[in-house]
């Protein structure tokens, strides 16, 4: 399989405590990174221009977010709020659909049969005119797009995100060539996607799933929705993989398990392999739960690996050291602390516990809103352990908030997965 990753960590910033963090792209290399040597290789995505976003959007839209301006502001919102619009995310969207594009490329002319774009902002939401829903730009749809009109491939996109791809559809809904399905939870965020919904040449497919409701549904929904794919005959299948639909998840009302995308990723081999050739491309899109993320990734991609029968050359391996990363506007700088002077510290800015780096000034890192800190002491002793240990893995921000959940009484989760 090869990753077509994001390489400039903190690219497209959040807002402090929001769920959707740069520390999501981390914590999904870092499940990557679990998989055995000789299964992936590393490849750094590069942005697209502008213009050739326009196969899945409207050009006033283009120009609106290309042209936005940052002399007042930091970032913009375009969504009442949940959709940030920074300096640098417009480029961070493009290089996620310039590594779908070269994922691809690989894919259909043979170089391997899988490949995973790990790249923020997800995309899913993102209509022909509007970002909404933490997205930007319609990855997902966009490469099916181009695939189809690059490569002549007949695309299906699959989505079993937690929440409807109403971007996704709404991009593809008169596309011939194309099919679209998507498993979500009714009722949640954006409250589309219901079976009526079947797109211009009914081509669309939407399955909601009931608030609750967990395996046995869910392996339901997907193995009618895998029958269709196989009648609709793709060259390729794209799969918005979404991790939030997990029992543990921050957003979710489902209740999938880790088991549950194991499934999902042999059903989804086995479909591939009879049908495509074994193309697959997935998308990085929700899944806000760090240690649901990185493990959810790889018990999925472990699956489809297998398709891949020969060892590749590891490439460009990534990063998960949030020391290693920088923020676009900091590079350049050294991270070597004075002497005497402690690599990190734990600071409080604007209410909120900071880990900054001590000689860029660099906020690494604060604990997101769905997750809740009794006390400062988690932190301090994470940046002590950090100190001695000269890095800061994001498997150590996983871990403390694994454990921050557990100690505060809180964790949103119903599954056994991590108890
Ligand atoms: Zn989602």
């Amino acid at each position: 399989m090869q990753i077509h990753y994001q390489t400039k960590g903190f690219i497209h910033p959040s807002k402090p405590g929001h769920p959707e963090r740069p520390h999501r792209q981390m914590a999904a290399l870092s499940g990557l990174l679990q998989l055995p040597e000789g299964k992936l290789s590393w490849h750094g995505a590069q942005p697209v221009e502008l213009v050739e976003a326009e196969i899945a959007h409207d050009p006033n839209y283009l120009r609106m977010i290309s042209e936005a301006d940052f002399s007042r502001t930091r970032a913009h919102q375009l969504d009442g709020g949940d959709t940030v619009l920074s300096e640098t995310t417009l480029e961070a969207a493009l290089t996620a659909l310039g590594g779908a594009r070269s994922a691809t490329a690989q894919i259909m002319s043979g170089k391997t049969s899988t490949g995973f774009v790990v790249a923020r902002p997800p995309g899913h939401h993102a209509t022909k005119n509007s970002g909404m829903g933490f997205c930007l730009l319609g990855t997902a749809a966009w490469a099916a797009l181009d695939a189809r009109n690059r490569h002549g491939a007949r695309v299906a996109l699959i989505d079993p995100d937690l929440h409807h791809g109403n971007g996704s559809q709404n991009i593809l809904w008169d596309e011939p060539d194309t099919l679209f399905a998507s498993t979500h939870e009714k009722g949640n965020w954006p409250g589309s996607g219901q079976p009526e919904e079947t797109g211009g040449m009914g081509q669309i497919i939407n399955v909601p799933l009931d608030k609750g409701s967990g395996s046995a549904t869910m392996r339901e929904a997907w193995a009618d929705i895998f029958d269709r794919v196989a009648e609709f005959g793709p060259d390729l299948i794209i799969v918005s993989a979404g991790f939030d639909a997990h029992g543990d998840d921050p957003l979710s009302g489902l209740n999938w398990t880790m088991e549950d995308y194991s499934w999902f990723g042999k059903r989804l081999a086995e479909l591939a392999d009879e049908v495509c050739h074994g193309r697959v491309l997935s998308i990085l899109e929700g899944g806000y739960d760090l240690q649901v993320l990185k493990h959810g990734i790889a018990a999925f991609s472990a699956e489809l690996t297998e398709l891949d029968d020969k060892s590749t050359s590891p490439g460009l391996v990534p990063d998960t050291d949030l020391m290693g990363w920088r923020a676009p506007h900091l590079g350049g700088y050294s991270n070597m602390p004075h002497p005497g002077q402690e690599a990190l510290k734990v600071t409080k800015v604007g209410g909120r516990l900071w880990i900054e780096e001590t000689a860029t000034g660099q906020f690494l890192y604060t604990v997101p809103e769905f997750v809740k800190l009794i006390s400062r002491d988690p932190l301090t002793h994470l940046v002590r352990e950090a100190n001695a240990l000269g890095q800061l893995p994001i498997d150590m921000i996983i871990r403390l908030e694994a454990e921050a959940k557990r100690v505060a009484g809180f964790n949103p989760g119903r599954s056994n997965d991590f108890s």
